[in-house]
C-alpha cells in the first residue's frame, strides 16, 4: 500500500506531482517519511515566567530603529529593543541585518528565540510582525524546494495520514517497542508530523532515530558478514617462525597492545576471509612497527604486500624503517609521485613480475598500469586521507588481498561504528614504555621573544625543533609566504647558533627529500613548516612543536602536530602561539592544554565542528543520517548496533516476532538474499 504512488492521492495533481518528485517524494511512503526539521510554537508566557536559556516567544512593541554592527567581514548583529510587561528586552539576530525593516519603531512585533535571564535578551531566531495567537499548537516546518509552500505539504501530508495510516505496519519487533518504550509507527508517524505536545514528539523522534540506526546497522553487519563469508581461499600460510624472530629483532619490545594488534592481524592473515580490518592507535603508539612485522608475514607465505601512505615524505621514512627492519632478502621497492621515467617503468615491470616483495607508496600505486603479480596484503596508512574511491581501487587491484587501514587520528566511538562498522578494529590503546606527556602551553603572540629564548636553550642542548605555519590550503600562497617569512626572521636571529630549514608544499620532492633527511640527520635544527609534517613523521629527537596561529587548526590537527614530538625519551612542549578571537578558538586552546588524550580530543572535535568537518563527509565513507544525530545519539547508536549485530549473527529474522522485520529486510537489501535464509 504505502509503495503507492502519490499520483493517486487527492489534491496532487501533476504539477504538484513534479514539484513533489523534486524533493525526491514520489510514494505514500516517501511522503510520511518527509520529516519537518523543526516546528514553529508560539506559547507566550508573562516575562518572569520565562526560563533563561530555553526557547521563549514574546510580544512587545519596538523602542527604538534597531542597531546593525557589522564584523569580520560578512557577520552582522542586529539588535531591537522592545518593551514586553513593561520591561525593555533586548532582542539579537545574527547575520540577518535585512530584517531591519521588519522591526519599525512603535509597531507591535512577536519573536521567539533563546532566553538570556541575566541579560534580559532574547537570541532571535523567529519574528513576525503583531501579535500571535496565543498557544498556537505545534506547526511542522518542512525543508522545501522550489515553490511549493509549507502549508501545501501540511495539507497533502495531513490527509495522507487520514487516509492510509491504519495501513501503516510496524516492522519493528514487539520486544524492541517495548524495552525501549518506542511508539508504534504509526503513533511515531502522526506524532512527528502534528505533535500533540513536545513530549510526545521527542519519543517519534527517539522511535525515527533508532528504527534509522538499526536499518543502517543491519546493513553494515550483512555486508560485513558477506565480506566475510564471499571470499575465501586467501590463506595466508606465514611462517612462524621468521616472523618471531622478526619481533626478536626489532630494536625494542613490543607492547602487549601491540602485541595484541599483530596477533589479530596474523589471525586475520591466516584465516581464509578477507580481512577489512582498522587499526586504531594514537600517534606514537607505534601503529607501524605492527605494520612492518605484518607486511612480513604475508611475504613469508610468498606474497606481495603493498603499504599506501598520504605524502611522499611518510612513504620516503616508511621506506627507511623497512629497509632497517626487514631481512636483506626482503625486496622493497617504493613508487610515489617523484619517482619517473625508466625508474618508474622498470618497479612497474618487476611488481607485475613478482619480483618486488614490498612496496611502499602513495596513490602513485594505484595509478591504471600498475599491475601485481601476486598481491595479498595491503596497508592503508592514515586512512582518511584517502577518498573512498581510492581506497576501494587498491582493494580491487588484488581481488582476494587482506586489507589494514591504520589511522593516528582518534575515532570517536560513534564515527568508528558508522563509518567503519563493516570493519573489524583493532587498538593500540598503550604508549610504548618511557614517554613523557608532551607538556603543553598556549601563549599570545605578543610572548613570541620569550618562547624563542626557550626554543634556543632547547636547541643549545641538542633537542630539535619544529615551528608549523597554518596552511589552509595548498593553493594558497599567502600561508606559505608566512612560512617563508617566518623562516627568513628566524634564520636572521639565530645566525651562527642553529641551522634552520624550510618544508613546504611548493618545494620539489627531491628538494622535501633533502630538507627532511638533514632534519632527521640533524643537519638542521629548527624546521619552520607548513603542515607538510602533520601525519606520521618521526624525528625521536625533536622536542619542540610550537604552532603559530593554533586557533586556526582542528583539534584532530593539533593534536597530529603535538603527536611529533614526544617521540623519544626527553620531555617534550608543545607551544600554541594564538590570540584567537571567538569562543571555539578559546575552547580549543583550552582543551589542547589540558588533555593529551587523542580520543577526548576526537570527541571534543567531533562536538565542536560535526563528523562532516572532522571526516569530511564524502570522504570518510559516514552517512548522513535523516533523523539520527551522530553526536547527540551515539547511546541509541550503540544499542542498535548491539541489536543488529545480534540479528545478523543469530539469524533471529527466523523468529515468528522477526518476520516482519525480514520482509522489510529482503525487500530493502537484495543484495543480501544468499544472506538472509
Ligand atoms: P605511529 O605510526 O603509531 O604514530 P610509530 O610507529 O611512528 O607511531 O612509532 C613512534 C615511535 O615509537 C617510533 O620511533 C618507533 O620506533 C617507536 N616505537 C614503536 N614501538 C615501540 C615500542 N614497543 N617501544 C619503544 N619504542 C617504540
Ligand atoms: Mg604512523
Amino acid at each position: 500500500m504505502l509503495e503507492k504512488s502519490i499520483q493517486d492521492v487527492k489534491g496532487i495533481g501533476p504539477k504538484m506531482y513534479e514539484k513533489l518528485a523534486e524533493m525526491g517524494i514520489t510514494t505514500l511512503e516517501d511522503l510520511l517519511y518527509y520529516f519537518p526539521n523543526r516546528y514553529d510554537h508560539y506559547e507566550q508566557k508573562p516575562l518572569h515566567d520565562l526560563i533563561h536559556e530555553e526557547k521563549v516567544t514574546i510580544a512587545g512593541q519596538v523602542i527604538q530603529e534597531p542597531v546593525v554592527q557589522y564584523y569580520n567581514r560578512k557577520r552582522s548583529r542586529l539588535t531591537v529593543s522592545i518593551r514586553v510587561d513593561g520591561a525593555v528586552v533586548k532582542g539579537v539576530l545574527f547575520n540577518r541585518a535585512y530584517a531591519k525593516n521588519h522591526f519599525t519603531p512603535g509597531e507591535v512585533v512577536t519573536v521567539s528565540g533563546k532566553w538570556d535571564q541575566h541579560r534580559l535578551q532574547v537570541t532571535i531566531d523567529q519574528y513576525q510582525k503583531g501579535t500571535v495567537e496565543n498557544n498556537s499548537p505545534i506547526t511542522p516546518i518542512y525543508p522545501l524546494k522550489g515553490d511549493i509552500k509549507n502549508n501545501q505539504v501540511i495539507k497533502i501530508i495531513s490527509q495522507t495520514i487520514d487516509e492510509t495510516l491504519n495501513t501503516v505496519e510496524e516492522f519493528l519487533p514487539e520486544q524492541f517497542i517495548e524495552n525501549y518504550r518506542l511508539p508504534t509507527r504509526r503513533d511515531a508517524i502522526k506524532q512527528i508530523h502534528f505533535p500533540d505536545n513536545f513530549t510526545s514528539l521527542k519519543h517519534a523522534k527517539r522511535r525515527f532515530v533508532y528504527e534509522e540506526l538499526l536499518i543502517f546497522q543491519l546493513k553494515m553487519q550483512l555486508f560485513r558478514k558477506k565480506t566475510k563469508e564471499a571470499t575465501t581461499g586467501n590463506a595466508q600460510k606465514y611462517d612462524k617462525e621468521k616472523v618471531n624472530h622478526l619481533i626478536k629483532q626489532l630494536p625494542f619490545t613490543l607492547t602487549n597492545a601491540q602485541i595484541k594488534s599483530l596477533k589479530e592481524i596474523l589471525r586475520d592473515l591466516e584465516s581464509p576471509h578477507r580481512m577489512n580490518r582498522l587499526l586504531q592507535g594514537d600517534v606514537g603508539s607505534g601503529k607501524t612497527a605492527v605494520a612492518i612485522v605484518s607486511l612480513f608475514a604475508s611475504v613469508t607465505a610468498g606474497k606481495q604486500a603493498a603499504f599506501m601512505v598520504p605524502t611522499e615524505i611518510l612513504a620516503e621514512q616508511h621506506e627507511h624503517s623497512l629497509q632497517s627492519i626487514l631481512p636483506a632478502n626482503i625486496r622493497i621497492a617504493r613508487l610515489t609521485g617523484s619517482v619517473k621515467g625508466k625508474k618508474r617503468k622498470e618497479i612497474i615491470q618487476k611488481l607485475a613480475d613478482g619480483e618486488i616483495d614490498v612496496i611502499i607508496g602513495t596513490h602513485a600505486l594505484i595509478q591504471d598500469d600498475v599491475y601485481f603479480a601476486n598481491l595479498g596484503y595491503v596497508i592503508i596508512d592514515e586512512q582518511h586521507r584517502f577518498g573512498v574511491n581510492q581506497r576501494n581501487t587498491l582493494k580491487e587491484k588484488g581481488i582476494l588481498a587482506d586489507i589494514l587501514f591504520m589511522t593516528a587520528t582518534p575515532i570517536p566511538r560513534t564515527l568508528s561504528i558508522t563509518a567503519f562498522g563493516d570493519m573489524d578494529v583493532s587498538k593500540i590503546d598503550e604508549m610504548p614504555k618511557g614517554r613523557k606527556t608532551v607538556e603543553t602551553y598556549w601563549v599570545k603572540h605578543n610572548m613570541l621573544n620569550r618562547i624563542l629564548s626557550f626554543i634556543y636553550k632547547e636547541l643549545k642542548n641538542g633537542s630539535q625543533a619544529y615551528v608549523v605555519c597554518p596552511l589552509i590550503e595548498e593553493s594558497d600562497k599567502l600561508d606559505i609566504q608566512n612560512a617563508i617569512d617566518l623562516f627568513m626572521q628566524l634564520q636572521e636571529a639565530l645566525r651562527g647558533k642553529v641551522r634552520v630549514g624550510l618544508m613546504h608544499g611548493r618545494l620539489s620532492n627531491e628538494e622535501k627529500e633533502q630538507v627532511m633527511a638533514d632534519f632527521t640527520s640533524n643537519q638542521i635544527q629548527l624546521l619552520v613548516s607548513t603542515t607538510v609534517v602533520e601525519v606520521g613523521v618521526n624525528v625521536p629527537n625533536a622536542t619542540i612543536m610550537m604552532i603559530q596561529d593554533a586557533d586556526r587548526f582542528g583539534l584532530s590537527q593539533l593534536h597530529q602536530l603535538r603527536g611529533r614530538v614526544g617521540r623519544g625519551e626527553k620531555q617534550s612542549y608543545c607551544i600554541l602561539v594564538a590570540d584567537p578571537k571567538g569562543d571555539t578558538g578559546k575552547e580549543r586552546m583550552r582543551i589542547m592544554t589540558e588533555t593529551t588524550d587523542g580520543f577526548i580530543l576526537a570527541e571534543k572535535d567531533l562536538e565542536l565542528r560535526g563528523p562532516g568537518d572532522v571526516f569530511g563527509v564524502k570522504q570518510s565513507g559516514v552517512p548522513e543520517f535523516k533523523v539520527a544525530d551522530l553526536v547527540h545519539d551515539y547511546r541509541a547508536l550503540e544499542t542498535a548496533r548491539n541489536d543488529a549485530m545480534d540479528i545478523v549473527m543469530n539469524k533471529r529474522w527466523k523468529e515468528p516476532e522477526f518476520s516482519r522485520l525480514f520482509q522489510f529486510l529482503k525487500k530493502e537489501f537484495s543484495m543480501f538474499d544468499d544472506l538472509l535464509n
